[in-house]
């Protein structure tokens, strides 16, 4: 099919939720995706920080296709030795001894969410307020996108579920003043990813960390994005020498084969009972055997330590950019390949003028370009990045 035969199929019959850029992407290798007309991208969005391994890595793909020879899916309502010891290897990782498997961000927030009120209820029943961030992201079920503090996302779709409540990142003065014997959590990215890139303070987390222990609110940690090694290490919030008592992953954990999960600490995990949750598809033994495979490569290949490496390479090379042209990056930052670069205006043109030089990003926030790209791209890859940033800004100048 050609591109403009896909493009209008996708317009007569898809649902008009996206804007997308005028590429049908057919195909994979590594940091690289070719289209269908033959033209290759270098790949520094990676499905929005999912494709961790890049594309069609050997041991992933022959993971999924050994899984599928053998089963695919067969219902929670039986055992399986990939989900079993899945969960066990991320609680191993985590410290959190509970595991539940969902198919996506969006549904693994929605359990943590669950999981928080039944807990905080136990305690007491008007304890079931949730404190969530401006600027966030949590995803796009009703719940989640009510803990979403960004009113775009909601408006159209109240009345909204009550009980939520939301403070400035980085603000501890405001959390402190928000937080009450009826918050039943805090729910916060370690990093801030759709909101555009923001990295906390240092003793930001920490201090979150006290502030629910001393109201008796479950911390609940948004790993979806900053998660699986982005960061330099495998949750982003161990940076700050944080333990939430609840994570949420999905994003990267399985490589590009739909997964989230949610972990929680014995303690809290026990306010759920037989029926008090499920999913026909999460933890399927395809999407754990691509969450183990993915585990197995990043922990062979130490892509954790690796996207450090790298993310300090390509920061520096970012503020090279930045100081050629100042009047239009306003700020570089992030934590490893989780990288924001804020322009001062034109960030869809940035976008676009990057994609024809052969390079594929994106904006989040209106003005930061988001750069998250596969954990495996190598020095050249970044210096490959950096020189069609270099063209695309100077195509604006
Ligand atoms: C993408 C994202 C989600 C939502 O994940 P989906 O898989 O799209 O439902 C939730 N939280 C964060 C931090 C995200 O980046």
């Amino acid at each position: 099919m050609t591109k403009q035969e896909v493009m209008a199929l996708d317009a007569r019959h898809y649902l008009p939720v996206f804007t997308r850029y005028p590429v049908a992407l057919s195909r994979g290798e590594g940091p690289y995706v070719w289209d269908t007309e033959g033209k290759k991208y270098l790949d520094f969005l990676a499905g929005i920080a999912v494709n961790v391994l890049g594309h069609a890595h050997p041991h992933l793909v022959q993971a999924i296709a050994q899984q599928a020879g053998q089963m695919i899916h067969c219902s929670n309502l039986y055992y399986t030795e990939q989900q079993a010891t899945l969960a066990a290897r991320l609680a191993a990782l985590s410290g959190l001894e509970r595991v539940f498997f969902a198919n996506s961000g969006a549904e693994a927030n929605e359990g943590a969410i669950k999981l928080a009120r039944k807990f905080g209820k136990a305690v007491n029943t008007d304890k079931i307020e949730i404190i969530t961030a401006w600027e966030s992201f949590h995803g796009r079920t009703l719940a989640t996108l009510t803990a979403t503090g960004q009113p775009h996302y909601q408006h159209g779709y109240e009345p909204l579920p009550a009980g939520f409540a939301y403070v400035p990142y980085n603000d501890l003065a405001a959390l402190e003043q928000a937080m009450s014997p009826r918050t039943c959590a805090v729910m916060l990215e370690a990093i801030q990813g759709e909101g555009g890139i923001h990295v906390p303070d240092a003793g930001y987390l920490p201090a979150v960390r006290q502030l629910c222990d001393r109201y008796g609110a479950v911390l609940i940690c948004d790993e979806v994005q900053a998660g699986m090694g982005r960061t330099g290490k495998l949750f982003a919030f161990q940076h700050w020498g944080v333990q939430p008592d609840i994570v949420t992953m999905a994003k990267g954990l399985g490589g590009g084969v739909p997964i989230g999960a949610l972990l929680a600490r014995e303690q809290v995990a026990q306010a759920f009972h037989p029926g008090d949750h499920g999913t026909t598809f999460g933890g399927n033994p395809l999407a754990c055997a691509a969450a183990h495979a993915t585990l197995d490569v990043l922990a062979q290949e130490q892509l954790p330590q690796h996207a450090a490496a790298m993310g300090e390479y390509f920061m520096a090379q970012l503020r090279g950019l930045q100081a050629k042209y100042p009047a239009l990056i306003k700020a570089v930052r992030g934590k490893g390949l989780m990288v924001g670069v804020e322009v001062a205006g034109q960030g869809p043109d940035i976008v676009a003028a990057a994609m024809r030089r052969g390079g594929l990003i994106n904006c989040t926030a209106g003005k930061v370009l988001r750069l998250v790209p596969p954990l495996i791209v190598r020095r050249q890859h970044v210096d490959e990045m950096v020189a069609i940033l270099d063209a695309a800004l100077g195509d604006l100048c």
